[in-house]
């Protein structure tokens, strides 16, 4: 199988603000593919991915999200299938902020807390070319923000005011660990 790698920071493309897309032809379908491939491969249950992080400076983002439920087996997060973004614009921000644990692909085992607007409403275009507008909350909202964020250039880790919270290695073995329990 094809292998994609995904950049790591301080890989200056990471830093690089991103082209919007023209024209959903083939070569953009290639690099929805090749973020496909990435994001499915990678080590740590990688739940999105943005172009930039495998050298493509166009605005594309692939989002999915996994079934949540508490511990009463009710619903707290719907799935989402893998689902690429074109062009996305976040056109809303709530006044609600929340502080979550972010990870990211380019930061291979960091995680840290990061404050941002508990919802959004956002724009994008699928890959049949249509245009949605939706709202998000939750944690499809937390990684449309982090994945656009890639698209100008800005990193998880620049949001992170405290970096003492930031913790490396542990935790990522822990789910690993979990994840492997479950197969
Ligand atoms: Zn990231």
């Amino acid at each position: 199988m094809k292998k994609v790698e995904i950049l790591a920071s301080p890989n200056p493309i990471l830093r690089k603000k991103s082209k919007e897309v023209e024209k959903i032809d083939e070569k953009i379908k290639t690099v929805i593919e090749n973020m496909t491939i990435a994001l499915e491969a990678s080590e740590i249950e990688g739940l999105a991915i943005a172009a930039p992080q495998i050298g493509e400076s166009v605005r594309i983002i692939l989002v999915r999200v996994n079934e949540a439920r508490d511990k009463d087996g009710k619903l707290i997060q719907k799935a989402i299938p893998l689902t690429a973004f074109i062009n996305p614009v976040i056109t809303k921000l709530s006044k609600d902020k929340v502080i979550l644990d972010e990870g990211c692909l380019s930061y291979p085992g960091y995680f840290g807390p990061v404050e941002r607007p508990k919802k959004i409403r956002f724009e994008a275009i699928t890959i049949g070319g249509k245009r949605e507008k939706m709202n998000a909350s939750g944690l499809l909202a937390r990684i449309v923000q982090h994945e656009v964020d890639h698209l100008d250039g800005i990193l998880f880790i620049d949001l992170i005011t405290d970096k003492s919270k930031l913790t490396k290695g542990g935790d990522i073995d822990v789910r690993k660990a979990e994840r492997n329990k479950k197969r």
